[in-house]
């Protein structure tokens, strides 16, 4: 509209000397992003989550058992939340709609659908996305209740993650093994009893360890797409307090404190069954990639000719030694 007024009114057209035409928009997206791409997997992604995730692949009929359950879950879990959620359009949740947006234009990837769902008890978003058709991304109304708009867009950010990453058909399957238990609907599903019967113990603490490295890979895109960290590590902040009202009680440097004690604890070992990293860790990992050569590779215009920055290569292996939960070191 402003366009078209801009054109009456001068007889001219504005965009005259820039080439609109699809195939060229195509075109130059695809080189800004070619050079993003690090042997087919985006270069901020984190070593451990493509090395791991290439180990289950190799565990023979594990991803052909996994693709045949996603393409079970993911329609019925698609219809699940368009019955019970509602859709974020440009007219509705515009502001979600508009920071969504910015974050897959950010990474390079199509605009997700992305839904509400009513639980004001539970602070969770989560994605499922599989190859042949448009991922779905769920936000809980915790989160909208009880995160600022920049938070929002850190936890977006890192749900196109999970879709740039390709992590869909390792995510439900991993979901599927932890929840099978409590939900005995999931075990009439065809597929299911043949993943839990491949289920080793080994497939799933690999599954479990694979999806904590996927969730640093993440927390890197929700970071690229704020265009700063402090956003995601409030929301881990606010994730391990519930996000409570009161959110400027939370100290920061007073949770990390928390790691020290974790990590010297000999029942460390409760955290391999767990899908995500501890806050703390997530939150330091979330700071040394700010620290990073590939950060400053996205956004150019941060850099200054002072920063001593990491390679991808010291930054992944401060995150290993951040993350993980046998090897973790000393502050
Ligand atoms: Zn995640």
């Amino acid at each position: 509209m402003i366009l078209t007024e801009l054109q009456s009114k001068s007889g001219i057209n504005p965009t005259g000397e820039v080439d609109v035409s699809f195939d060229n928009y195509v075109s130059a997206r695809s080189r800004r992003f070619e050079k993003h791409w690090v042997g087919g997997i985006p270069d901020y992604a984190y070593a451990s989550d493509f090395a791991l995730r290439q180990k289950i692949k190799a565990i023979p009929g594990a991803y052909r058992v996994f693709k045949a359950l996603n393409s079970q879950v993911v329609p019925q879990m698609k219809q699940q939340y368009n019955m019970s959620g509602t859709k974020v359009t440009p007219n509705q949740f515009p502001q979600i709609y508009q920071v969504t947006k910015e974050c897959a234009d950010m990474l390079g990837i199509g605009m997700p659908a992305v839904y509400i769902q009513p639980d004001p008890s539970v602070m969770n978003a989560f994605t499922y996305a599989v190859e042949d058709a448009e991922p779905m991304v769920v936000i809980y109304s915790s989160m909208l209740e009880r995160l600022n708009i920049d938070e929002l867009k850190a936890v977006i950010g890192h749900e196109c993650g999970h879709i740039q990453n390709m992590h869909g058909v390792y995510n439900t399957a991993a979901e599927i093994l932890l929840n099978t238990a409590q939900n005995t609907l999931l075990l009439t599903l065809p597929g299911i009893r043949q993943l839990l019967a491949l289920a080793s113990r080994p497939l799933q603490y690999a599954l479990l360890a694979w999806s904590r490295a996927a969730e640093v890979t993440c927390d890197r895109a929700g970071i690229l797409c704020s265009g700063e960290a402090e956003s995601t590590i409030s929301v881990h902040a606010k994730l391990s307090s519930g996000g409570i009202l009161n959110a400027e009680t939370l100290n920061i440097e007073e949770l990390l404190k928390q790691y020290d004690v974790m990590r010297e604890n000999p029942n460390r070992f409760f955290e391999w069954s767990s899908t995500h990293p501890h806050s703390v860790r997530r939150i330091m990992a979330a700071r040394e990639f700010m620290n990073s050569q590939v950060y400053y590779d996205w956004h150019k215009e941060q850099k200054r000719p002072d920063m001593r920055l990491y390679s991808k290569q010291e930054l992944d292996a401060r995150c290993d030694r951040i993350v993980s939960v046998t090897k973790s070191e000393k502050r």
